[in-house]
């Protein structure tokens, strides 16, 4: 039932709606640096763009073509730094870029690779070079020849929880299913009414930062009742997980006859995600899903490249997202910038920050931008720290694999699947999960494929986690391999636990 507005709303220094990579990577960065921050997300964390994203902490090799030159820098320097921040969800990746001569020339893709090796810091991730396929490979026997280079790949979903808890651990209030229905400027701060499971609340802040990703504009239009500076374009993008279409760790980068590119990623060990498409999305955001089109596109780009075809039939899931882009009038929704744009308006000393389109690879360096334009309001404002702080489980950690092994060492009744599964999913947190529990036996029943009532309880806890969706499709990815019955048991477990949270871990609504 709605409650009356709170009498004395709690004032922040700043209030940040979105919970994506863009809110909680500005929610982090602010906190560290000495503000108190507010953040509401109407639905779960990460529940639309991204975790709809290709998973790539990259460069974007193909937006060299469009001499996007300033974002291919910054994002290639990004994969080491985010690689250091968070060894548990981040790991190199080498990709094969089969070489097809009618589409475009081999010194071309040379060239393109010696920028993409040089353009940003890279001390880790080994360089490109060029290849050839014997008959045995993966690929049809007429693609012969090919190159390979460097980026990485990324849970994208726990990266978005990861900065979530960083920017709660260091005392920002964070609260999910609930949404920012009005904000108005009042006396030089902001007046923020947010609708969650407590019914509707108010609070105040100094500054306003929307980082609604698809919804950015209608958020300026119809909650603020503003003008948006920047109209926003919404491209569809679409992946499908089929199993496993080779051996092997490394990505392909197929080039479609359009010009376009779509990758095969090596998905959760037994399977290969493929994608992604780009159209125009005229509908609710919340509401995109796959056409058949889509489907039969990126099939259509994998059967002509490797040997093993695909059907319909094969498709074991997909998803979908919306890129946010800032509209610059592209014919080509392939050609329409990738780079982010911040808006900055002032009134009455109370600054609104919106941001328009972005990737998940820059958020970091979105978020020192974002304090860079809000420095002036905030003069005590600290300095950046984002670059060498490790995200949560990435600290005391030095790969997963380690990891695993100390795991199974330390607990009994572990099965190797389950201690990497932790490892690359928890990294050092494992052991807040583990408290002091040393065997399997001590995690409770088993709900489905690996997961134990402990393992909810502290998803609960510690990672805002309210629905079935939550954990199988954000925090794990174990919807993949759930029965409908698991997901019901599940459904009625989060329904009927809600264990207490510690004063660390709860959340301001
Ligand atoms: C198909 C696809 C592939 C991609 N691949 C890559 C890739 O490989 N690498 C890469 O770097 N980038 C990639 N991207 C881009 C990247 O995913 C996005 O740039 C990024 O996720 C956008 O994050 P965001 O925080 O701006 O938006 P979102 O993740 O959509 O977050 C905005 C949030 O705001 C919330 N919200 C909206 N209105 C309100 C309100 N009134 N109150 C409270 N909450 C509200 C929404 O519920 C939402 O959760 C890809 C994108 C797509 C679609």
């Amino acid at each position: 039932m709605a409650q009356a507005p709170t009498a004395t709303p709690r004032t922040y220094d700043l209030a940040v709606i979105g919970g994506g990579i863009n809110g909680v990577g500005i929610a982090a960065d602010a906190t560290g640096r000495g503000l108190s921050v507010f953040l509401c997300e109407r639905d779960d964390l990460a529940s639309h763009t991204s975790s709809a994203s290709s998973k790539l902490i990259h460069g974007g090799l193909r937006y060299l073509e469009h001499h996007e030159f300033r974002l291919v820098r910054e994002a290639l320097a990004e994969r080491e730094v985010l690689l250091a921040k968070a060894p548990h969800i981040v790991k190199p990746m080498r990709f094969v870029l089969p070489h097809r001569p009618h589409l475009r020339p081999a010194w071309m893709i040379r060239a393109g690779l010696f920028l993409y090796d040089h353009l940003g810091k890279r001390e880790k991730l080994p360089g490109s070079r060029g290849l050839k396929f014997d008959a045995q490979g993966p690929l049809k026997a007429e693609i012969k020849r090919g190159f390979e280079y460097s980026d990485c790949w990324v849970d994208d979903a726990r990266l978005v929880v990861l900065n979530a808890m960083q920017a709660r651990d260091k005392g920002a209030d964070i609260v999910t299913r609930t949404r920012c229905v009005s904000a108005r400027r009042v006396e030089g701060h902001w007046e923020v009414e947010v609708e969650g499971p407590q019914g509707r609340q108010q609070i105040r802040a100094k500054g306003l930062v929307n980082a609604a990703g698809p919804w950015v504009a209608s958020f300026i239009r119809q909650d603020l009742q503003q003008k948006s500076p920047y109209g926003i374009r919404l491209i569809q993008g679409s992946h499908v997980i089929v199993p496993k279409l080779y051996e092997g760790d490394q990505a392909y980068i197929m080039q479609n006859e359009d010009r376009r590119i779509v990758f095969a990623i090596p998905y959760l060990g037994q399977y290969t995600m493929v994608g992604t498409t780009d159209r125009e999305y005229q509908g609710d955001p919340a509401k995109v899903t796959i056409t058949d089109q889509e489907i039969d596109y990126v099939l259509g780009v994998a059967n002509a490249h490797f040997r093993k075809q695909l059907s319909r039939d094969d498709v074991l899931h997909t998803f979908s997202g919306v890129r946010p882009l800032c509209d610059d009038e592209s014919d080509n929704p392939s050609a329409i910038t990738r780079d982010y744009t911040l808006s900055l308006a002032e009134e009455q000393g109370a600054p609104l920050l919106s941001v328009f389109g972005g990737k998940l690879t820059t958020y970091r360096k979105l978020a020192e931008s974002a304090m860079a334009q809000l420095q002036p309001f905030f003069p005590r404002l600290g300095n950046s720290w984002t670059a060498s702080a490790p995200l949560p489980g990435g600290e005391n950690m030095t790969t997963p694999q380690a990891l695993t092994r100390e795991l199974l060492d330390k607990v009994s009744g572990l099965t190797p699947a389950l201690a990497q599964r932790w490892a690359t999913t928890y990294g050092s947190r494992v052991w807040t999960l583990l408290g002091d529990s040393r065997s399997v036996e001590e995690l409770g029943a088993v709900i489905g494929a690996d997961l134990h009532v402990r393992e909810v309880e502290y998803l609960q806890r510690h990672e805002w986690v309210t629905r079935a969706d939550d954990v199988l499709w954000r925090r794990t990815k174990l919807g993949l391999v759930f029965t409908n019955a698991e997901r019901a048991a599940l459904e009625n477990l989060l329904a009927h636990s809600e264990p207490a949270r510690s004063a660390k871990d709860s959340n301001a609504a």
